[in-house]
């Protein structure tokens, strides 16, 4: 039996993070990033596999730099999935660059490179790829390695979701990008309530990387500025966080795959709803993604059952902040279908088993609401 809400999302943090940050309070009293975010960056690289990890304190500066440290500026066109977070696009907006939107494959959700290649033009500066829940394009990654190479623009990876997921040539997702990015925000595999990373394996974008976030000094706290940086720097308490997280990560990308079969098992069947495929040997989604019918009168129902939603990103062309014609079948179906099912990774097999009832008995219950 659940007695209780059944939330979509929410961080998991314990006592280990707890104790690290007294810890660590004990012995300093900077806060701002030192020796702990060093330690942080090095678990991230080490884990991607990637030669330079740098840490910034969310996962949308990240994606600024990230295009800054390219090459990007004001007036380029950057390439950005029509479905995506708004982060993605909103990021090089930042700076004067121009999102150019482009359609998503169906059942992986990650930019069609047909489309991408359609929407090059002169202006065309680089593209945003982002790996969907973990997911990786069906094109395969080096296909837009080699569209990115042939067209002499750069390929940045927002692999904001995709901690813990691995491209079939064994790269880590956010390592086939000049530069890849991750987010720490709370629904996030792991958290530091806020923060974000950048992995590159190119020197010279790592060095821009680090002065970008810290003022353009040519070395650590110094008063030496032979750049234009700003400052998107870290602290040792996120980082103690980070480091406790990242401990749990394998585990959690266990968790992760177990609850995406345990949901596929018991929805199987049922007709309205539909699962996003996964390959469970590469991605551990962080979402369970479905398409579901009568989306609004569903999630009413499970709202009456305890069990919390969330709808899919709507295509960031139809929000009031971009409003831009043009036609996105795959975007525009997930804005109306695409829901979001309880996915936190503390989340219980009874729950999950509760949740699968509830849309069961919205679907084919006796009074077929
Ligand atoms: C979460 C997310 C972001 C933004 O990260 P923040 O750390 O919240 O700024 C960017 N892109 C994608 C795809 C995301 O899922």
């Amino acid at each position: 039996m659940v007695d209780h809400f059944i939330m979509q999302m929410r961080p998991l943090f314990g006592e280990e993070e707890k104790k690290a940050i007294c810890d660590y309070m004990d012995e300093d009293g900077f806060i701002t990033e030192f020796k702990r975010t060093t330690q942080f960056e090095q678990m991230i690289a080490d884990y991607t596999g990637a030669r330079h990890c740098i840490v910034v304190n969310n996962g949308t500066i990240s994606l600024t730099l990230a295009a800054m440290a390219v090459g990007v500026v004001a007036g380029d066109e950057v390439i950005v999935p029509n479905y995506t977070m708004i982060a993605s696009p909103n990021a090089v907006k930042m700076f004067g660059a121009v999102p150019v939107f482009v359609d998503v494959e169906r059942d992986t959700l990650c930019l069609d490179i047909e489309l991408v290649k359609k929407a090059i033009t002169p202006k065309t500066r680089a593209i945003m790829l982002v790996s969907a829940n973990g997911r990786a394009p069906a094109a395969g990654i080096a296909a837009f390695e080699a569209l990115a190479k042939e067209k002499g623009i750069a390929l940045i990876e927002d692999s904001a979701q995709s901690l813990g997921s691995w491209f079939p040539d064994g790269r880590h997702v956010g390592r086939a990008g000049r530069v890849g990015s991750f987010s720490f925000s709370s629904p996030k595999i792991v958290s530091t309530g806020q923060g974000g990373a950048l992995i590159t394996d190119d020197d010279e974008i790592a060095r821009r990387l680090r002065r970008l976030k810290d003022f353009g000094r040519s070395g650590g706290g110094n008063d030496i500025h032979d750049s234009i940086g700003f400052n998107f720097k870290f602290t040792e308490l996120q980082a103690c966080i980070g480091i406790e997280q990242m401990r749990k990560l394998p585990a959690r990308v266990i968790r992760k795959k177990e609850i995406w079969k345990r949901y596929q098992e018991k929805l199987a069947g049922i007709d309205g709803v539909s699962v996003f495929p996964h390959d469970l040997a590469l991605t551990a989604p962080w979402f369970i993604d479905v398409r579901v019918e009568r989306r609004e009168g569903l999630i009413d129902y499970l709202k009456q059952r305890n069990v919390g939603t969330r709808v899919m990103y709507p295509p960031i062309t139809r929000q009031a902040a971009y409003d831009l014609p043009g036609d996105y079948p795959v975007a525009e179906d997930v804005g109306r279908r695409g829901l979001w099912l309880p996915s936190a990774v503390q989340l219980s097999d009874d729950e999950i088993d509760h949740v699968c009832e509830a849309i069961r008995d919205f679907y084919e219950g006796p009074k077929n609401r």
